[in-house]
Formats: structure tokens, sequence, C-alpha cells
């Protein structure tokens, strides 16, 4: 996929690795040019350019990053303005009531029981005209958000993709299709945080 590598020096590129499916988005990222390596420990957080909070059991993600003691680095990264995708569970642990790295809460389970999983084309911002193939398990939604958060795509009037600053989350699996564009807005996030932190320190 010639078009959506980067230049220069391959991007760095964590996954946090405790619970759910971190493996379908390194297999992802791989294919977009990153290096990838999976996020354990503080010290799996080193030298990384960006990373992805998977999907799976949000509250069993939040008690491991409580037993791994990973909440400093994990600040540190976002306050280091080095970007985060959130997946499904990942964006509920990035919102206002757990990690606070997005202002906007998640509604879990949001579709409720007959929409567990479904599978729906979205026009998402930045991607193309083409719709994204985006497949929802136990989704959330975004039920409210601030003014700095920008609705990437909804689904049925609820925002199911959405981006901070530095912060790009949404309530589907980008990881679960072989369609690379999301992955790849967040590849080209984790790109220009990079340019501007070398040219910082060239000053
Ligand atoms: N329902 C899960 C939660 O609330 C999220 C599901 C998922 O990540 N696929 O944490």
């Amino acid at each position: 996929m010639p078009c959506c590598r980067t230049a220069g020096p391959e991007l760095r590129v964590g996954v946090l690795a405790l619970q759910g499916g971190f493996e379908a988005h390194a297999r992802i990222l791989r294919q977009l040019g990153a290096v990838v390596s999976e996020v354990r420990t503080a010290a799996d957080m080193e030298g990384l350019d960006g990373l992805v909070i998977p999907g799976g059991e949000s509250t069993t993600i939040v008690k491991g990053i409580e037993s791994a003691a990973l909440e400093p680095a994990l600040r540190a990264h976002h306050e280091a303005a080095r970007p985060i995708l959130g997946t499904c569970a990942g964006l509920i642990v990035c919102d206002s009531e757990h990690l606070g790295f997005i202002d906007a809460s998640a509604r879990r389970n949001a579709f409720g029981r007959q929409l567990q999983s479904f599978e729906a084309d979205l026009a998402v911002a930045g991607i193309g005209d083409e719709p994204l193939r985006a497949v929802f398990i136990r989704a959330p939604w975004v039920e409210r958000h601030g003014p700095g958060v920008e609705v990437l795509a909804s689904y049925d009037g609820h925002p199911v993709a959405v981006r901070e600053g530095t912060v790009l989350a949404s309530a589907f699996h980008p990881e679960l299709t072989d369609d690379p564009r999301f992955h790849a807005i967040f590849m080209a996030m984790t790109t220009s945080a990079r340019e501007r932190a070398g040219e910082e320190a060239a000053r």
C-alpha cells in the first residue's frame, strides 16, 4: 500500500495489550508502515510516537491500567502531544469519566440488545467519498462532547468517530476490516506530531 506509507524514519506505534483486540490493530498498523510493539508496562511506552487503546472490555482495561501502574506513562504520552487512537472500549477508556483524554462521555453498550453487533457503511470526514464499512460490537456512542471535539462520523444521529487534538476515537472497530483508511488518519496525526516535536527540539 505505497499510498499510505509515511516518508522518513518509521513511526513507532504501541498497542495497549492488556486485554482485547490488539493483534488486529498491529497487523493494520504494520501494513501502513509502522513499527508496532505491544504495551503492558510503563517501560513499553518509551520512545513511542503513537498509542492505540483497543476494544475489549473497558472495565477490564481500566483495571489492567491500574494494576500495571500504567496511568502516569499514558498521561505523559498524552501531555507530550503524542497521538492516541481509542477504539470501542478504548474510546470509553479515553473519555471524561475515565482517563479524560477527550472532552466527551461515552454511553456503554449504547445500541441496545437488538443491535449488539452490526455493520454499517459510514461517511467519515477526512477519508474521501467512499464510505467506510464499520463493524460495531456492543459499541458505545458519544453521548456528550465539548466544543473542541470534532465529530468525524455519526450513526443514527449519534457521534461514533471523534477527534480532539491528538486523540482520535471510534465506537466501531476499524481494525476488523481490510480498509486501512481510519488508521491512516491516525498515522497522519502521528507523523505530524513527530514533525512538530522535531521542529521544537531543533529550536
Ligand atoms: N461493551 C464494551 C465495553 O463497554 C466495549 C465493546 C468493545 O470494545 N467491542 O467496554
